[in-house]
């Protein structure tokens, strides 16, 4: 292996030492075909239709001091996704669970980021017929990430509205959560380019639809709304309906135009991927007053306290 790299600098000499092993890996643990691996040694061949044609599915669950949250939502979405693409594992969902359980634990993380997945794989024939390839189940718990980092936590993050249009449901269906990500990530650019942290991109009539990995919501005289088509159901957004209608809030999803999120009194992102997080400016103009809105602030506050909840909550089986 390192012979053949070394050849390789030798007849390129542009290729730097950074090339070579341009992998930096987080710290955890990676299940792949039936072995616990660091993931640094988690690896899949490029002949795989996962990574050929994003022929995939996959779920996120965090795991919040032990505990994963609401792990159930995220096994029915897993297994929902893999149905409608017509693939098959060899784990049931109780396989699976102690999968997850078992990364988790062996990462050590007691706040960890924990990805399931599936790909179409790899046919021995490479084959053009899906129906050949032998799918492919991985998991991993890698160190909790956030879309928002401690300073937009607290004062709110910048988000661009980008004219990209994200693949509509006719094309894919976005209750599948799916690596079709091309749309999300032009629109991340387009967002960067004008100095904002993140991106919001349309749905297929001109509305808000979501941002890479994330949805939004925006609260408007006490009232909240949330895009309803052309999204992923987060678990995050159910979440947030499920705390206001404890709370008493008024939560719907319907059509979100752009005047609206502009004019809204609080605008906020959800995601497994960080939770509820406060949006202060929209192309570089303040939400109401720019501040982190009350109505966000307490729900910020209700979901973390629910990440003790038994009902919602399941622990870590350590060693
Ligand atoms: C995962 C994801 C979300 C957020 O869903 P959660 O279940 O709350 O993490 C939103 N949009 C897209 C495209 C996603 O992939």
């Amino acid at each position: 292996m390192s012979q053949v790299a070394a050849t390789t600098v030798k007849s390129f000499p542009f290729v730097s030492e950074r090339h070579l092993d341009p992998h930096a890996y987080p710290d955890g643990i990676a299940f792949l075909d039936g072995q616990y691996l660091p993931m640094s040694q988690a690896k899949i061949s490029v002949l795989d239709w996962g990574f050929l044609h994003s022929d995939a599915t996959y779920d996120t669950v965090h795991v919040w001091d032990g505990r994963f949250f609401r792990l159930d939502l995220h096994l029915d979405r897993f297994f929902g996704g893999l149905e409608k693409l017509r693939m098959a594992i060899p784990f049931d969902r109780d396989g699976v669970v102690e999968i997850l359980h078992n990364c988790v634990a062996l990462s050590g993380h007691r706040a960890a980021y924990v990805e399931m997945l599936c790909t179409r794989g790899a046919s021995p024939s490479f084959s053009r017929d899906p129906r050949q390839a032998i799918n492919r189940f991985m998991a991993f718990a890698v160190p909790f990430g956030s879309v928002a980092n401690a300073e937009q936590l607290r004062s709110g993050l910048h988000v661009a509205i980008s004219d990209k249009v994200r693949i509509p449901p006719a094309s894919i269906d976005p209750s599948i959560k799916n690596y079709h990500w091309l749309d999300l990530v032009r629109g991340l650019y387009d967002a960067y380019d004008r100095g904002a942290d993140t991106a919001l991109i349309l749905d297929f009539n001109g509305n808000v639809a979501e941002g890479p990995g994330f949805n939004v919501f925006c609260v408007k005289d006490g009232k909240l709304s949330t895009p309803a088509v052309g999204v992923l159901p987060g678990i995050t957004r159910r979440t947030v309906f499920d705390l206001c209608a404890e709370a008493g809030l008024s939560a719907v999803a319907t059509d979100v135009s752009m005047a609206a999120l502009k004019t809204a009194d609080e605008v906020f992102i959800t995601s497994t991927a960080g939770g509820i997080m406060p949006v202060t400016r929209i192309d570089g103009a303040p939400v109401a007053d720019g501040k982190v809105g009350a109505v966000t602030d307490r729900l910020m506050a209700l979901y973390w306290k629910r990440h003790a909840d038994p009902a919602w909550t399941s622990a870590v089986r350590y060693p």
